[in-house]
């Protein structure tokens, strides 16, 4: 099956339900995601239990977060006045296609033909590599998931580990097509293999694209974090270095970033640190050995403006995308990232995507992809309340009108049966006859209708004939005649009480 997302926000809502099956019947896929979530979980309880203050640093967190999406106006101007100070020049693009204009424009400048990107899912949210190709120039993901998808024409289905749902024989058989010959599937093999085919794209791009974990307001540095150094390869060895950030990923001071810097690795990837900090600013001075020539830092809205103000969805623009709510997310665990249709999957894809693309029909679905568990609130670093905003989001899709017929008819008979004593006691009292026909050894296997879907993966107990409270005055009166029977035992046969003492 192509993974490949032609038209995603025609496909979100529509696709999801035979995309869930379709990932449902698929072992290798769900034990795969099952296996590197629970690593990745495990990883990360570690991490924050050794880090001993977690609690107290995720408040923090939560507070540098607030402080700047409050205040992003005044941040966004010291940060871009920083990095035009030391040299690079900024863009701020309202829409993806504007930022997709700015980036041809910049790569026209420079006559380029190959660009090697590191890991940057706002280039994914802009879909920059279909218009690179279609203006006749060669995208390279360096980063090594990225890769692998590239190669297997997909789209990532992992914040932080793209390529979650693949083993190493179809990298492996990836990697064979490409190269003509044969990989054995031995992790070593294929990463030396990786590494030298990549080496040279590092050499000869034009451009270097990257994305930016953190921008630093007081400095105008770009933070980028990997764990492979390909972020590094990529913004210091072509001569031109192009950034694409979302416009709210910037902290006000390096104490600032510290701190988030540790919760992002420790909830990613439960390490102290990943292995590359690399904080940019501006591009090479004079006497300075590496370095781009010309450093272009493209500063993207495309809907993350209109959630400011906000009071409910404001702090969606708090994530750090650390990817820590896909991988406790129950729905995630079994589905993967691809059955979303979305750039960004999981929990916080759920909620971000219909509020960037402003667009509650088709990706507002996505709401309903969810337990409301409340286990991606817990788990999040900066403590965005995702639970919360998926149920809002249901909220804004019923006020809107846009739920079928048949559930707003199905709402509305729930609302007036359970407001009403009396049509409550009739619907319990006709739901056991109504089940009745259904049943075999005390369950339903097989609802009829739109109750299908529930017994799909369970069984449905069968209502008892009796209700609780019938059942509960019965034992009433069964403890009456009980303790009736036991103080007539006390009185002899002419109804005089009978002392025994
Ligand atoms: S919502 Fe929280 S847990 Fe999920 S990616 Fe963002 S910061 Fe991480």
């Amino acid at each position: 099956m192509s993974r490949q997302v032609a038209n995603e926000k025609e496909l979100i809502g529509t696709g999801l339900k035979q995309r869930t099956e379709e990932a449902l019947a698929d072992d290798f896929l769900r034990k795969a995601v099952a296996f590197t979530t629970d690593k990745l979980k495990t990883g990360k309880k570690m991490a924050t239990d050794d880090f001993g203050q977690w609690e107290e640093w995720r408040e923090r967190g939560r507070l540098i977060r607030k402080h700047v999406v409050d205040n992003l106006d005044y941040y966004l101007t010291q940060f871009s006045d920083n990095v035009a100070k030391a040299g690079g020049h900024v863009y701020f693009c309202r829409t993806g296609d504007e930022a997709v204009q700015t980036f041809m424009g910049i790569a026209e400048k420079r006559c380029a033909k190959l660009v090697a990107k590191g890991k940057s899912m706002v280039s994914e949210e802009i879909h920059l590599n279909r218009h690179l190709e279609e203006r006749g120039i060669e995208a390279i993901e360096t980063d090594l998931g990225e890769y692998i998808l590239q190669l297997a024409k997909e789209t990532p289905s992992h914040l932080i580990i793209p390529a979650i749902h693949k083993n190493k024989q179809q990298i492996a058989d990836l990697f064979s097509a490409e190269a003509g010959e044969s990989f054995l599937p031995e992790t070593k093999v294929l990463a030396r293999y990786a590494k030298q085919r990549l080496r040279d794209y590092f050499l000869q791009a034009d451009i270097g694209m990257t994305g930016c974990n953190f921008g630093v307001a007081e400095s105008g540095a770009i933070t980028l974090v990997s764990n492979e150094g390909n972020g590094r390869m990529v913004s210091t060895i072509p001569k031109c270095h192009v950034v694409i950030m979302g416009m709210e990923r910037l902290v006000p001071t390096y104490d600032d970033l510290e701190v988030v810097l540790n919760l992002l690795a420790r909830s990613a990837t439960g390490q102290k640190l990943t292995t590359y900090t690399s904080m940019i600013t501006g591009p090479r001075r004079e006497g300075e050995l590496d370095g781009p020539e010309e450093l272009h830092v493209i500063i993207l809205d495309n809907g993350r403006s209109a959630q400011l103000g906000d009071p409910v969805f404001q702090e969606v623009l708090h994530c750090i995308r650390c990817a820590a709510c896909l991988n406790v997310c129950p729905v995630y665990r079994h589905v993967g990232g691809h059955t979303y249709g979305s750039v960004y999957s999981g929990p916080i894809g759920a909620v971000l995507t219909p509020l960037l693309q402003q667009d509650m029909k088709e990706a507002g679905q996505l709401a309903y992809a969810s337990s409301l568990c409340g286990a991606c609130y817990e788990a999040c670093p900066v403590k965005i309340p995702l639970h919360d905003m998926l149920v809002q989001l249901r909220a804004r899709k019923v006020r809107l009108g846009l739920t079928p017929l048949a559930e707003r008819v199905a709402f509305k008979t729930f609302q007036t049966t359970f407001g009403s004593v009396k049509l409550y006691r009739m619907a319990t009292k006709s739901a056991y006859y109504l089940m009745k026909p259904f049943v075999s050894k005390g369950v339903i296997k097989k609802a009829p209708g739109p109750a299908a879907g529930w017994t799909q993966s369970r069984h449905l107990p069968m209502k008892p004939k009796q209700s609780f409270r019938e059942r509960w005055r019965e034992l009433q009166q069964e403890l009456k005649r009980e303790s009736a029977g036991r103080a007539g035992a006390l009185t002899n046969r002419n109804g005089e009480e009978q002392r025994y003492d």
